[in-house]
This record gives structure tokens, C-alpha cells and sequence, in this order.
């Protein structure tokens, strides 16, 4: 059978999907992927989920583009041209017929040609920085080196931060609050490192179908004794492990929270030796007055749990002696994202469940590399390694580094993912380079975020497959998928690992990374890495290798990870400042990295969704994703099993609610907000709390951001996807 068949080749990788990492061994028969097992890597030791196993087949799928691809001149962009198809789908032959092949010579000179056409103009006004009408979005789905290329680009080339990726959309807020409190943006401890935890808060995230691997680590813990305790307004499968849930009102993370941390501060359950040693002083006192009008008896209206369940859950999270937290995007993706961070950070600072075994801050990064995409410095405000662009030394470095004269970079942030689209909206944006994402359906308000794509005036995109987003641009180039070529990514745990070649890139497919460097030398720069066209590669004095080693020079971080080390161990958890240091899977022991050591405790305040249901919009839509498809689905639904056990959109109910419309499950309905409408099925769901649908955003027939709102966090940018306002309606057909 299948299973038994001798490859040609075994192959040590990482999986392409969510952040977890886990290690695989990519069996080869023929050049084409024969099947894929779990390897024994840091993060899964052999475990593999089902969209590692049997999700990696979308690299041979038939739409794979193969050859560049230029927009015809009588093709204008038409964002209905994305559901004008056969079931709401785009129909990939209209979307191909945009477009006529072109070389690679010729591709790559209009691509680069329109993005310095643009520039070029900007100078000749004076314009910088964020000014500058020229923005790019890089991929955290590519590789650390392609990561911190892209950034390079667009900084160097265009003299602008306008660059940005997908944790805009995802852990911004996180990453805010924790570089706010304690320092550093990343997790403390490993997933793993639940093992040691007597007590798991798992918040706002749904492990078992979007880190399912970490949720086996989970369930290994509760079944040595942990408790575990589930927050979130869904009772999602976790919930049959958990010692508790709290089912809690969407948008009312706050009031919990802080209505926890005030029974910590009034029944002397704060660790007052770590607060002493760790905290800066002053700040306990100032959080103590402002918890004083959140007692739970207070907050349990608001948030829909009992105080008395408030107060066992506060008092055994703060008595027990390793207490870890993991959150989502439950968590973070509200216009309150930040404020909801700073409460579970407060919750870990005030009884010192942090640094140490069993404890910790853990928020699960939905992308394989979005750890690294923003380690390598793909975000606006931040150079690599989190150095601030406001930092005339940060900014000396890199302009040294980059060859740039002195002061070329720009000391104001750029603008943000949303802010971006929304400038390509009315004009100061004109013109985009998009690297392995697709905005077109990740992005909030998708009619606004498509019809900004379709105005810019030079839009260059470099993917897999003609998304949603490539089918808006001008040039397209075919770029390589992740078993194709070699390069570094770094997991929820800061484990940085190697990925290697595997299979040849199809057609003309070339490398995402020597694309990057033709760019970069048509735009003026002098780049000469050597990088493979077909993604192989990767020896220490060349190529990808010269990449890494140039990005380390500026990550302390990774200061004494060589790239020949990295070949050699193929896998290592950062920081690792010395050649000799054997990584640091937890961290902040003894210090936190901040100026003085100390941690910030930054009261929390309670925001309100921005759109509450009201009498023409009444039910709340959740966004997120599923077991089965990943993000928008690009990679996913070109997956023969993937697609087979979840082919069609639906949206998931209370029986309750079905019964309050009318309808019985699987009933055709239309989802209606104040930004669009889409027509899908219904699925019961008792999970799914009364008057609250929650709805996957991996499919473009019923494309969940047409309906969300594009509220921004105020520190990170984030927009609030996991909370608006829809009616429901019966329809005939969906
Ligand atoms: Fe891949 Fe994540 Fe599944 Fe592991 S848990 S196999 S990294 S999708």
C-alpha cells in the first residue's frame, strides 16, 4: 500500500501550516511528494495533525503558477471577478484569462520598473517615510531569511517603513503589551513546558483545531493532573479536559480578567517577594486602586460568570505553584486587544507565575513563521530584532549594514497592515509589493480591502497560486512553496529550525527569496547573495546562508547562531547570544529585558466592541478558523483530504438560536452586516453560544471579512475581527 512504499528520498523539514512547528520528514518518490511523517523535532517529537500528514499535497495542485504573468491591457481589475464563478468561487480560467505569461527578464522589469515609477515620482515631491506612496506586505508563511529580505527591500529601495505582514491581524496587540510590560514580544515558555504546569489557562484560543499538536501536549498534562481552565466564549473541544470553563460574553475579557486580579490584590494572594524583586515599584499600588471597581460581584453581570467561580478560579491560578497561560486570537484580535493582554500579564507578574518551569506567558502564533517574520524586523515600528526605528543607533546599524547613507531611514514607524489598505483606498498609497499573502480575503471590511487593492496604480505580487490578491495585480510572480527550498523558521516557542529542499519548484517557479534580490537590483541596490533560483542552496558562504549570517549581525538574539550551526544542530530556541550557548527555551529567570530589569504593570480598562448588536443587526459574528483549512485557504483547499472533509462554508449555531429563526441545521441563510453580505449554510453547534455565529474565513464563497469591521486597536493596529454586529435571514438557496 501507499503507506509501505520505499521513497526515493526522506527529507528532514518543518511543517508550512500553523506556529506550532512540528518536525517532518518529506518522503520523495518520483519528485513528487509520496506521503508525510512526524519527526522527532523539539516541538512534536514525532506528532504530527492532519493538515501536517496528509494537508502537504496543494504543492503539486494543477493551478500552481509556473510561469510570470503580466496584465493585459484590456483587463481592468474587477474585485467581482473573486465570487463570479461556479458556487460563489472565482472561476480560475477567468482569472488566468487577466493575464498573458511573460518571461522572467520582462516580468521582473515591469514589476520593478512601476514600484520606482512611483517611488521616483514621490522624491521629486520631497516625500518620506510613511509618506512615501509605495507600501509592502511580506509573508510570515515564507522563511526567516525571505522575511527579513522583504523588509530590507522596501526600507533600502523606497526609504520608507511601509511594511508589514499578518500579525497585524493576529498577535499585534500581544506583541504591544508584552514589549510594553516585560520587554520582549516573545513567548516565556515552550508549549511543552505545560508539562511542569499544575494549572493551564488556555484563553481565547482553540488549540485542538488551530495548534492541534499543542493541544496533545495539553491533554497529556491534564491527564497527569493539571487542571485546566477554559476561557472562552465558545465551548470548544478543550472544554472535556478542563477542571473549568468559563463561557464567558464575548468583548467582556477585561471585566474577567480584572476581576480576577482584583480577588489576587484584596485576598493577599499577590506574591509579594517576586513583586518586590521584579516589578517596578509603584506600579502595584496603581494597579491595586484601579482594580477596586472590579469586583467580581461587580463584573459578573458584565462578564456572564458568577463571582463565585471568579474567585475559585483567581484563587486557584494564583495558589497553585506553576501556573502557565496560552491565548489566541480571542485574545488579541479586538479593538481592545491590548488592553485584554496587559490583564493575563498582570495576572502572571502579580503571583510570579513567570520564569520558571510549569509557568509562563504563552500566545499561540497562528502562522509557522510569524515568530520570525517579526523577529527579522517585517513590521513597521521595528527594525530586526524589535529595535526601534525611533533609535538613531538602530537605524545607524542597519543603514551600515544595508550600505544606506547615513540617516537614509526614516525615524517614524510606518504605516500598519489596515492603515496601508486603507491609504491604497483613497490614493496615498499607489503602488504595493505582496509577498506570499493575500489581503485581498484576510484583511477586514474585504470590499473595502479588495477595491483598495484593484485602485493602486502598479501592484506586484509574488505566490503560489493565483489568489484573490494576485488575481488584483499587474505582474505576477510564481514563487516557490515551502517544501521547495531551503531557509530558516522560527515557531511559537522561539525554535528556530531548519527547513530544506525537497522537490523541485514547477515550471518556471523560481525561489521567493532570489526573486526579492532581482527586484532589489532593478530598484538600484547592489544585492549579490548568490541565492539559488530554484530555492536549493543554503552553504554557509553563499545564498540563503549569507542572508542568515547578514540578519544575525543585526538580532542579538541570534548572535552566535552561525548558519553553518544552524546546519549542523537543525534546531536551536533563541536567544542564543554566544556560539557556544545552547539556547533558552524559558526565559526572563531572572531578569526581564527591560531597561532596569523590572516588569510594567499597565492597568487594563474596559473598552466595548465597537459594534454592539443593536435591533437591525442582532446576532454577534465570530471569525476564526478550522481544523481543516488554514488562514484564507489557499494552501488548504487545493489539499485532496483537506477539501474532501470540509468542501463547503458553514456557519456554526446554537440550537437555540436555529430555533429562534425558524431553522433546522444545515438550513441555507444570509449573513448580513453594515460592510456586506454572504450567503452560507447552517451547522449546530452547541459549542457556539446563543445569538453568536461563528463563521471560518477560509472560504471565498462566503468570505467572513466581507462582513467584519475594521476597528483598530489604538497602540497595536489591530483590527476586530472577532467581533461584529450581523443579522441572520433565511434565504431559499444558499
Ligand atoms: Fe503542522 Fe501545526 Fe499540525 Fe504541527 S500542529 S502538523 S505544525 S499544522
Amino acid at each position: 500500500g501507499a503507506y509501505t512504499r520505499r521513497a526515493d528520498r526522506v527529507v528532514r523539514s518543518v511543517c508550512p501550516f500553523c506556529g506550532v512547528g512540528c518536525a517532518v520528514d518529506l518522503h520523495v518518490r518520483d519528485g513528487r511528494l509520496d506521503r508525510v511523517e512526524g519527526a522527532p523535532g523539539p516541538a512534536n517529537a514525532g506528532r504530527l495533525c492532519v493538515k501536517g500528514r496528509f494537508g502537504m499535497d496543494y504543492v503539486h495542485h494543477p493551478q500552481r503558477l509556473t510561469t510570470p504573468l503580466i496584465r493585459r491591457p484590456d483587463a481592468p481589475k474587477d474585485p467581482a471577478l473573486l465570487t463570479r464563478g461556479p458556487g460563489g468561487r472565482p472561476d480560475p480560467h477567468a482569472l488566468r484569462a487577466q493575464f498573458r505569461p511573460a518571461s522572467w527578464d520582462e516580468a521582473l522589469d515591469v514589476a520593478a520598473a512601476g514600484l520606482a515609477r512611483v517611488r521616483d515620482a514621490a522624491r521629486s515631491l520631497g516625500l518620506r517615510g510613511r509618506a512615501v506612496p509605495v507600501a509592502g506586505f511580506g509573508s510570515a508563511k515564507g522563511s526567516n531569511e525571505e522575511a527579513y529580505l522583504f523588509q530590507k527591500l522596501i526600507r533600502s529601495a523606497f526609504g520608507t517603513h511601509n511594511v508589514d505582514h499578518c500579525t497585524r491581524l493576529c498577535h499585534a496587540s500581544s506583541v504591544a503589551a508584552l514589549m510594553e510590560g516585560i520587554g520582549s514580544g516573545a513567548v516565556s515558555n515552550p508549549v511543552r513546558d505545560c508539562a511542569h504546569a499544575d494549572l493551564i489557562v488556555v484563553m481565547g484560543a482553540n488549540p485542538v483545531q488551530n495548534h492541534p499538536v499543542a493541544a496533545t501536549w495539553i491533554k497529556n498534562a491534564v491527564r497527569r493532573g493539571a487542571r485546566l481552565v477554559l476561557i472562552d466564549p465558545r465551548r470548544t473541544e478543550l472544554s472535556r479536559h478542563a477542571w473549568r470553563t468559563l463561557t464567558f460574553t464575548p468583548g467582556s475579557d477585561v471585566a474577567l480578567l480584572n476581576a480576577m486580579l482584583h480577588v489576587i490584590v484584596t485576598e493577599g494572594l499577590v506574591n509579594e517577594a517576586f513583586v518586590a524583586a521584579r516589578v517596578h515599584a509603584g506600579d502595584v499600588q496603581a494597579l491595586r486602586a484601579h482594580l477596586q471597581a472590579f469586583a467580581p460581584e461587580a463584573m459578573a453581570p458584565l462578564c456572564g460568570i458568577d463571582a463565585a467561580t471568579i474567585r475559585e478560579v483567581a484563587r486557584a491560578y494564583a495558589t497553585s505553584p506553576a501556573a502557565m497561560i496560552f491565548w489566541g486570537m480571542g485574545v488579541a484580535q479586538h479593538s481592545h486587544g491590548t488592553d485584554n493582554v496587559r490583564a493575563l500579564i498582570a495576572l502572571a507578574l502579580l503571583t510570579g507565575h513567570i520564569g520558571r518551569p510549569g509557568t509562563g506567558l504563552h500566545p499561540l502564533r497562528g502562522q509557522n513563521n510569524v515568530q520570525g517574520a517579526s523577529d527579522a524586523g517585517l513590521i513597521p515600528m521595528v527594525l530586526p530584532d524589535y529595535r526601534r526605528v525611533a533609535d538613531p543607533a538602530a537605524r545607524a546599524a542597519a543603514e551600515a549594514a544595508w550600505g544606506l547613507p547615513n540617516g537614509f531611514l526614516p525615524d517614524e514607524p510606518g504605516l500598519t497592515v489596515v492603515e496601508i489598505l486603507d491609504a491604497a483606498y483613497d490614493g496615498r498609497i499607489r503602488a504595493m509589493l505582496i509577498q506570499g499573502e493575500n489581503p485581498a480575503m484576510s484583511d477586514p471590511d474585504a470590499h473595502h480591502a479588495r477595491a483598495a487593492l484593484a485602485r493602486l496604480e502598479h501592484l506586484v505580487v509574488a505566490d503560489i497560486f493565483l489568489t484573490e490578491t494576485a488575481a488584483l495585480a499587474d505582474v505576477v510572480l510564481p514563487a516557490t512553496a515551502w517544501p521547495e527550498k531551503t531557509g530558516s523558521v522560527t515557531n511559537t516557542d522561539r525554535t528556530v529550525q531548519l527547513g530544506r529542499p525537497a522537490l523541485a519548484p514547477p515550471g518556471d517557479a523560481r525561489a521567493d527569496a532570489w526573486i526579492l534580490e532581482q527586484l532589489a537590483r532593478r530598484l538600484g541596490l547592489d544585492w549579490d547573495y548568490g541565492i539559488d533560483p530554484h530555492g536549493g542552496g543554503g552553504a554557509p558562504d553563499n545564498g540563503i546562508g549569507r542572508v542568515f549570517d547578514e540578519m544575525r549581525s543585526l538580532m542579538p538574539a541570534l548572535a552566535g547562531l552561525s548558519w553553518e550551526r544552524l546546519l549542523r544542530v537543525g534546531a536551536i530556541t533563541h536567544p542564543v547570544p554566544t556560539a557556544d550557548d545552547p539556547g533558552h527555551p524559558i526565559v526572563f529567570t531572572d531578569r526581564f529585558p527591560t531597561p532596569d530589569g523590572r516588569a510594567r504593570l499597565v492597568p487594563a480598562c474596559l473598552g466595548a466592541p465597537a459594534e454592539p448588536p443593536d435591533a437591525h443587526y442582532p446576532f454577534v459574528l465570530i471569525t476564526g478558523r478550522q481544523l481543516e483549512h488554514w488562514h484564507t485557504g489557499a494552501m488548504t483547499r487545493r489539499s485532496a483530504v483537506l477539501d474532501a472533509l470540509e468542501p463547503t462554508p458553514h456557519v456554526s449555531l446554537h440550537p437555540a438560536t436555529l430555533a429562534r429563526l425558524g431553522l433546522a441545521p444545515g438550513a441555507p441563510v444570509r449573513l448580513r452586516s453594515r460592510r456586506g453580505e454572504v450567503s452560507v449554510a447552517t451547522r449546530v453547534d452547541e459549542a457556539v453560544p446563543p445569538d453568536v455565529a461563528f463563521l471560518p474565513f477560509a472560504y471565498v464563497e462566503a468570505a467572513a471579512n466581507v462582513l467584519t469591521i475594521a476597528a483598530l486597536d489604538p497602540v497595536a493596529k489591530i483590527a476586530e475581527v472577532k467581533y461584529c454586529a450581523v443579522a441572520i435571514e433565511p434565504v431559499t438557496s444558499p
